[in-house]
C-alpha cells in the first residue's frame, strides 16, 4: 500500500461567525469561557472596532490597549503585558489583523491567560497556535497551543472597512494557507477539502470585491474562506512559500501581504509538477487549468502588486535572499537549491507571467 496515511489534530476552538457579531457575541464567549476582567488590545487604527468590543463587554472590560504594531516589537509586547497585569486582566480579546492577534498571543504566551479574537482581515493568525515576536530586528516564531484563542467571532461587517488593495492581497495571502497546507507533509483529507473550499470562497468573492467593497454577502463569503485557509495554516507545516516571504519580510522589510501577493504564483508554478493532487484541487477551486497563470491574472487585474521590484527588493538582493531561503528550507514537496530559488525570485522580482509546466 503507498498511501502513507494522516494525522489530524482538532483544537478546541469556538468560532461565532455572523454579520453584527462583534457588538453581541464578545460578552456570550467571555461568559463562556468564565472570563471577567478582559483587556480588548488593538492597533491604532483598529482602536474604533475595538471600543465597540469593549463597549459591548460591559464591566467585563477590564481597559484598552492601542499599542499593537506590525510584527510584534518586544517593547510593544512589554508595555502590553504590564497593562494586563496591572489591570488584574483574567483574559485578553485582540480585535483587528494579524498585528493586533499577533500582540494578543505574545500576551497569552508570557501570562498563560486565555485569548479571544475577532479579526478584521483575513490574515489567519486567529486559527494557529503559533506566535511570533520581533527583538533587535529578528522575528523569532514558536507553537504554543496557549496562544491559539479559545474562541473566534468573525464578523463579516467589521472587513467592510477594507480598502480594495488590501483586500485582495489580504486574501492572496489567505489563498496562500491553502495551497502550501495542500502539499504539506502533513496534509490530510479535512485540510484538502477546507483549503479547496476555502480558496474557492475566497477567489469568487475578490472580483466581487473589487467592484462593490461594501458587498456584506461577498465579504461574508471572503472572511468564512480566510477562516478555512487560517484552519489550514494552524493544521500543517508551510513550505518554500512561507520560507520565501519570511526571508522577504524579515531580513529585506518587504510588508507581509503585498510579498505574499507577489510571490505565491511563482511558488506554485515551481512546485506544481511535485504537488499533483494540490494542482488539481486548485484547479477545481478556481475553475481553471493554469493555477499560477489564473492567481497572477486575477491579483494583478484587481491591482495588487506584481513584482518583488515594486515593493522594493533591489536587484542585488535577490541572490542574498535565495541563498537564506536555500540556507534552512521548510518541508517542500520538490527540494530547495539555491539556484531554484534564485530563478523564483528572479521571476516574482521582474513580475512577469510565471510559466508552468504542464502537470
Ligand atoms: P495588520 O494586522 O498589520 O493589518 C494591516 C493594516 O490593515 C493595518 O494598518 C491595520 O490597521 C489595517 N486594518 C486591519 N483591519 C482593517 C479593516 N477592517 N479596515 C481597515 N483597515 C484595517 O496585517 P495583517 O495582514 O492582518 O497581518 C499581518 C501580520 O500577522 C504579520 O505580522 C504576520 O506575520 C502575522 N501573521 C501571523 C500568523 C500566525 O499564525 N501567527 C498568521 C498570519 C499572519
Amino acid at each position: 500500500m503507498n498511501d502513507p496515511g494522516f494525522s489530524y489534530e482538532t483544537r478546541p476552538v469556538r468560532v461565532v461567525f455572523r454579520p453584527g457579531a462583534a457588538r453581541t457575541a464578545p460578552p456570550e464567549e467571555a461568559d463562556r469561557l468564565g472570563l471577567r476582567r478582559l483587556l480588548v488590545v488593538c492597533g491604532s487604527r483598529g482602536e474604533s472596532t475595538a471600543r465597540t468590543v469593549a463597549r459591548a463587554l460591559g464591566d467585563a472590560c477590564a481597559g484598552l490597549h492601542t499599542g499593537a504594531r506590525m510584527h510584534v516589537p518586544a517593547d510593544t509586547a512589554e508595555r502590553a503585558v504590564e497593562e494586563a497585569r496591572a489591570a488584574g486582566a483574567d483574559g485578553i480579546v485582540a480585535v483587528g489583523g494579524g498585528s493586533a492577534i499577533g500582540l494578543g498571543k505574545v500576551i497569552a504566551l508570557r501570562t498563560r491567560l486565555p485569548l479571544m479574537a475577532v479579526p478584521s482581515t483575513y490574515s489567519g493568525s486567529e486559527m494557529t497556535p503559533v506566535w511570533g515576536l520581533t527583538e533587535h530586528g529578528v522575528k523569532r516564531t514558536g507553537r504554543d497551543p496557549v496562544v491559539q484563542p479559545r474562541s473566534v467571532v468573525y464578523d463579516p461587517e467589521l472587513t467592510l472597512s477594507l480598502p480594495v488593495p488590501l483586500t485582495v492581497t489580504s486574501a492572496v495571502n489567505a489563498l496562500a494557507h491553502a495551497v502550501e497546507s495542500l502539499y504539506a507533509p502533513d496534509t490530510s483529507p479535512l485540510v484538502s477539502l477546507m483549503a479547496e473550499d476555502g480558496a474557492r470562497a475566497l477567489t469568487e468573492a475578490l472580483p466581487v470585491l473589487a467592484k462593490r467593497p461594501g458587498d456584506l454577502d461577498a465579504r461574508g463569503r471572503a472572511l468564512y474562506g480566510a477562516w478555512l485557509c487560517g484552519t489550514c495554516l494552524g493544521s500543517t507545516t508551510m513550505g518554500l512559500h512561507h520560507k520565501i516571504c519570511h526571508v522577504l519580510g524579515g531580513t529585506f522589510g518587504l510588508p507581509h501581504a503585498e510579498t505574499h501577493t507577489v510571490v505565491l504564483p511563482y511558488v506554485l508554478a515551481h512546485n506544481a509538477p511535485a504537488a499533483p493532487g494540490a494542482v488539481a484541487a486548485l484547479r477545481r477551486a478556481l475553475g481553471a487549468r493554469d493555477v499560477p497563470g489564473a492567481l497572477w491574472e486575477l491579483a494583478g487585474s484587481l491591482g495588487a502588486p506584481r513584482s518583488l521590484a515594486e515593493l522594493g527588493l533591489r536587484p542585488s538582493d535577490v541572490g542574498a535572499a535565495a541563498d537564506q531561503v536555500a540556507a534552512q528550507p521548510y518541508a517542500n514537496p520538490r527540494p530547495v537549491t539555491a539556484d531554484e530559488v534564485r530563478a523564483v525570485l528572479g521571476a516574482a522580482y521582474e513580475g512577469r507571467p510565471p510559466s508552468t509546466p504542464e502537470v
